[in-house]
This record gives structure tokens, C-alpha cells and sequence, in this order.
């Protein structure tokens, strides 16, 4: 059974560690994700982009997809299955379709609208008992489509934000989504630490998880980070390991042409990547 975000947060945020929110993009990676979480007894939540959830042939099959997984590789583990970065009327169908978790993203509207619209899901999200995470601030880099400057919060709207009820509050504290560039002048821990002393208990999150350098993101966890995003990394894992299988000609040996085949050393590096990331947000045994 999926399970909203909060309680798995509100613990992280007590015990000093974070929730790891794993992309998905189709039935391996989410095959991946689901077991290594299992096998490291960590709770897990599950990411889907607005156009991951197109390419998944809607929230419907993906809500299928992910129950049906649970069951049928018996996973006991809390799993939160999260619409990452939506619109409004993205979280809307996202909440209709039976996720367990949204998040609204109206950082790039004025704050007072980002206000407005953000209220009126938490009435929502709690009557159906779902987790809602907001952003304040744009997050850099780009996700879909989404561009954002990679600005750091205001703490005073953070906490506007934080007051409505939100269950998790994605702040802009100098981090990107994607690689990180060379001369990226790392997260302002100054703007995490503000924005932790005026929302108290409520769980942060950091997206754009890829290629921080672990320090900084134990460095986060200590300031009130409890849930990490974590997407192009096992993109990119997936597309190395694949490319090695091909590179290798193993795809032309015996039924080496075969998906299973195919896609199980890219399944398999998503899972290494999954467990590393579990092991340095620490968040395994804590199911
Ligand atoms: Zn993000």
C-alpha cells in the first residue's frame, strides 16, 4: 500500500536523516528503486515528473504499475508515490489518480499567488490524507521544461509557506537540477540555516540531489534537510552501464539481444546508485 510522505519525513527530520526521492521513468527503474529500498530497510519515495508521467501513459498506470509492483515483489517498506514539480492541475489529476504525495511547484509565480494556490491544495491534500510539498524560491538548472535560476530562498516566505499546513517545503538554497558546473559555488548554508530557524519541525527538502559532494549533504541533513532528490544520477548510471553491455558486443552474443538482458546491467547500476544514495542519507534500517 503507498503511504503519504509525512510521517516517513517528520521522523527523518527528528532522527537527523534524510528520505531518498528516487525518479522513476519506466518498470526497471522503478523494479530498482523498490528493491534496493527493501533490501536496505529504508523508506523510499517515489518521483515522477509531470513528463515522466506523459511518457508512463498517464498517473493512472503508474499508480497500476507501482501497486501492483508492491504486491507482487512484496515490498514492506514505506513507499510515498510523489508527482515531483507539478502544476496545479497536474497535482490535482495526480491526487484523483491515487498518489500518495504532491508537490505543487509555484515558485514561479508572485508569492501571494504561490500563497493562494498552495492553500487551497493543503485543504485538499489533508482531506485525503496525502503529503503536499511546496517550493519557495526556483530551483536551477533545468527539468522538464521547468527553468529555474537557482536562487536562494527568502526565509520570511518560507515560512508564509510553511504555515499554510504543507507537509515538506522545497527551498532554493543554491542548488540545481542536473550536473552541476564547474565553477557552481556550492549550497549557501547560511540560506538553509534561516530558513530552518523560522520553520522549525518542517522538513526540508533539497532537490537537484546529483553530484553534491557528500559533505555538503551531511552538512544539509544537519540543517533540517529530511528528504533529497536524487534523478539524473541513475539516468546516468543506467545510460553507462548500457552503454558498456553494447560497447562489448554482448548484445550480439547468444540472446544477448534480449530487453532482459539488455536492460538488467543499466537495472542493476540504478540499484548501486540507489544503495549508495540510501547509505549516505542514512536512512537504511529506518523503515
Ligand atoms: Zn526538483
Amino acid at each position: 500500500m503507498l503511504v503519504s510522505a509525512k510521517e516517513m519525513l517528520q521522523k527523518a527530520k527528528a532522527g537527523h536523516y534524510a528520505v531518498g526521492q528516487f525518479n522513476i521513468n519506466n518498470l526497471e527503474w522503478t523494479k530498482a528503486i523498490l528493491l534496493t529500498a527493501q533490501e536496505m530497510n529504508s523508506p523510499v519515495i517515489l518521483g515522477v515528473s509531470e513528463g515522466a508521467g506523459k511518457y508512463m501513459c498517464g498517473y493512472k498506470t503508474i499508480v497500476g504499475m507501482v501497486e501492483g509492483m508492491i504486491e507482487g515483489l512484496g515490498i514492506t517498506v514505506p513507499v510515498a508515490l510523489h508527482l515531483d514539480h507539478g502544476s496545479y492541475e497536474g497535482a490535482l489529476k495526480c491526487i484523483e489518480a491515487g498518489f500518495s504525495s504532491v508537490m505543487f511547484d509555484g515558485s514561479h509565480y508572485p508569492i501571494d499567488e504561490n500563497i493562494a494556490k498552495t492553500k487551497e491544495l493543503v485543504a485538499l491534500c489533508n482531506e485525503k490524507g496525502i503529503s503536499l510539498e511546496a517550493e519557495v524560491g526556483s530551483i536551477g538548472g533545468e527539468e522538464d521544461g521547468v527553468i529555474g535560476a537557482g536562487e536562494c530562498a527568502d526565509p520570511n516566505e518560507c515560512k508564509m509557506i510553511a504555515d499554510l499546513g504543507v507537509t515538506m517545503l522545497a527551498a532554493g538554497i543554491g542548488n540545481i537540477h542536473g550536473k552541476y558546473p564547474a565553477n557552481w559555488p556550492g549550497l549557501s548554508f547560511e540560506t538553509l540555516d534561516a530558513i530552518q530557524q523560522k520553520t522549525g519541525a518542517m522538513p526540508l527538502v533539497l532537490h537537484g540531489g546529483t553530484g553534491i559532494p557528500a559533505d555538503m549533504i551531511a552538512k544539509a541533513i544537519d540543517l533540517g534537510v529530511s528528504k533529497i532528490n536524487v534523478n539524473t544520477e541513475c539516468q546516468l548510471s543506467f545510460a553507462a552501464a548500457t552503454r558498456t553491455y553494447i560497447e562489448e558486443g554482448k548484445d550480439l552474443q547468444g540472446k544477448g539481444f534480449d530487453p532482459r538482458k539488455l536492460l538488467a546491467p543499466g537495472t542493476e547500476a540504478i540499484k548501486a546508485t540507489v544503495r549508495e544514495k540510501i547509505t549516505l542519507f542514512g536512512s537504511a534500517n529506518k523503515a
